[in-house]
């Protein structure tokens, strides 16, 4: 699609105004604070996810499930191996973690499968969830680095105060790229234009 946003999408909810994010759609006030700070120089206005009440869920087979907020992983094996892997990955040399070559060339969907039919659909729920992508499509090494950069699992799962799905964003959050797009140099950005190569001077 010919636009600026890459993987947030905010498109009109109905004719009375508001958004709905098809891409990113959760930020925090506290350990993002990079994107807090261009939430401020930008006027947004954010609100906190509702976290009461009963989580709905359909999954893959079309089952519908209603568990009580923060109960869905409680005692499962694969949840509690998943953030113990994510704890021992090294975070910024993933390649130098215990059984690195074993855990990136096994998928995260292969990982999951280990434990059970159960894990394998929680496996996807999480990858489509924060990714945006099938569990079989990334490696597990790649999940459990990217878990322990978003501060473990509890907390990148979390819709609670700094939490990854603590805050909302009213004014979409398509609208960060467009307007740091905007406060370019005029003609900075080109759209159906693909980089094929970078150089890089001095
Ligand atoms: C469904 C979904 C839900 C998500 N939910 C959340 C969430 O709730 N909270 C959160 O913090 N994160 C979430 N994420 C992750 C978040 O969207 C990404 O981390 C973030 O958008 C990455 O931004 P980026 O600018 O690094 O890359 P991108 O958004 O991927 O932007 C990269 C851009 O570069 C363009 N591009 C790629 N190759 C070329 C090329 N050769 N030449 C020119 N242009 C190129 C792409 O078209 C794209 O526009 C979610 C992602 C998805 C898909």
């Amino acid at each position: 699609m010919d636009r600026v946003g890459g993987k947030t999408l905010s498109v009109p909810a109905s004719s009375q105004g508001g958004l709905a994010e098809l891409g990113a759609a959760w930020l925090n006030d506290t350990n993002q604070f990079y994107m807090y700070a261009l939430v401020r120089k930008f006027g947004f206005e954010l609100e906190i996810q509702r976290h009461k009440g009963l989580n709905l869920f359909e999954d893959s087979k079309g089952k519908m499930h209603s568990i009580e907020y923060g109960k869905e992983y409680l005692n499962d094996e694969f949840y509690e191996d998943l953030a113990k892997q994510a704890e021992l990955t090294h975070l910024v040399h993933p390649e130098l973690s215990q059984h690195a070559m074993k855990h990136d060339k096994m998928s995260f969907a292969e990982y999951a499968q280990q434990f059970s039919s159960k894990a394998e659909i929680i496996a996807d729920d999480i990858a489509k969830t924060l990714l945006g992508v099938q569990a079989k499509d990334i490696s597990a090494l790649y999940m459990f680095n990217y878990t322990k950069s978003g501060t473990g699992l509890d907390n990148i799962l979390s819709d609670l105060r700094d939490g990854g799905q603590y805050m909302r964003n009213r004014h979409g959050n398509q609208n960060f790229s467009v307007r740091l797009a905007n406060d370019l140099k005029p003609d900075t950005v080109h759209l159906s234009a693909p980089v094929t190569k970078i150089e890089q001077h001095g």
